[in-house]
């Protein structure tokens, strides 16, 4: 490619502007001009593009969020949006293009590539980390920490008080987050998609913890779990145990939000270079990851529709330690 576009799409994540970063910079160290695409694909359509250069993305690499905007767009779900956005692209110059985000926003990219045979690498940035072909994806790192720091200062007031508090984190299908936040702070039981735990478990649980004389408890919740919604969940803990004193905390968009930690900007440095890279050797209609520390690329179909799995070894060690 000659001139490479790249975007953000679907929700931020922190750790994308260092994603952005270096793809610009790596662009440039190898000769080829980049521009970037504001608001996503809703940018391609509207034809928002501004060609970048090093110092344009100065002072971003420590900043959550992205410079570029994020945007979801039903537009780019019609034909009619796709042929704009592709009409756009080629009179600008452009020849490759390459997409921060997740699973929807690399089901767009692989039909645009397919229509118009137009080059495309996908880079994962989500929070959730619930994409095939990466270890991690970019935000998750900083969103479990984030996770983490709250539920302590959750477990500061629960212990003063011995209550029993249920904290709700991100992760729509999957457990992840709640996963290694749960053993990361310590917590008495998750509740995830994955371990489709049922009421008499946790009320064992509880029980458990009661004998071992353990009064201020932490149940970390997936928004995704299949058990229900976090105040249902609350009301049958209290109707079972009206002793217990029984708060519900939502973290929310609180995950989202920060400076990206070192993981997540140095997953993001690798990851945006070798999404340049990759375009550079003539890959196309992959995602770039990392998986046991070495860069691959996985094509978008399989990213798409293969399941990221937890690591079992983490849910045994959780069972270990929660005792
Ligand atoms: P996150 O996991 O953080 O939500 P995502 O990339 O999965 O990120 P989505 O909202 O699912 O977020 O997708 C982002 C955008 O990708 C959509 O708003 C849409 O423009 C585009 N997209 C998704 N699916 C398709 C599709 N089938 N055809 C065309 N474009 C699509």
């Amino acid at each position: 490619p000659s001139h490479i576009a790249v975007l953000t799409s679907g929700g931020d994540a922190p750790g994308m502007n260092a994603a952005i970063r270096a793809v610009v910079r790596s662009a440039v160290y190898y000769g080829k001009k980049v521009s970037g695409v504001y608001n996503g694909y809703e940018g391609l359509i509207d034809g928002t593009f501004e060609e970048l250069d090093s110092r344009s993305v100065k002072y971003i690499l420590n900043h959550g969020g992205t410079f570029l905007k994020s945007a979801r767009s039903q537009r780019f779900r019609t034909p009619e949006g796709r042929k704009q956005a592709h009409e756009n692209l080629v009179k600008a110059g452009i020849d490759a293009l390459i997409v921060i985000g997740g699973d929807g926003s690399f089901t767009g990219a692989k039909i645009f590539s397919e229509e118009f045979d137009f080059q495309v690498i996908g880079v994962p940035g989500t929070i959730d980390n619930d994409l095939y072909g990466t270890d991690f994806t970019i935000g998750f790192d900083t969103a479990t920490n984030t996770a983490i720091e709250c539920i302590d200062k959750i477990r500061d007031t629960a212990s003063s008080h011995d209550r029993l508090f249920l904290v709700e984190v991100m992760g729509r299908d999957s457990g992840f987050i709640a996963l290694r936040s749960a053993i990361a702070a310590g917590a008495l039981e998750v509740i995830m998609p994955e371990n489709s735990i049922t009421y008499d478990q946790l009320y064992q649980a509880i029980e458990r913890a009661g004998q071992n004389k353990k009064f201020s408890n932490i149940i970390v919740v997936a928004e995704g779990n299949k058990l229900g919604n976090i105040f249902e969940i609350a009301d049958h803990l209290k109707a079972k145990f009206p002793h217990l004193d029984i708060k519900v905390t939502i973290l929310g968009h609180l995950q989202r939000g920060g400076s990206p930690t070192v993981f997540d900007r140095v997953l993001a440095s690798k990851l945006g270079v070798a999404a340049v890279e990759g375009l550079l050797i003539g890959r196309n209609k992959v995602m770039a990851g990392v998986m046991h520390n070495q860069v691959i690329y996985t094509p978008f179909e399989e990213a798409i529709t293969r399941r990221a799995y937890i690591n079992p070894e983490l849910i045994r060690i959780n069972k270990i330690l929660t005792i």
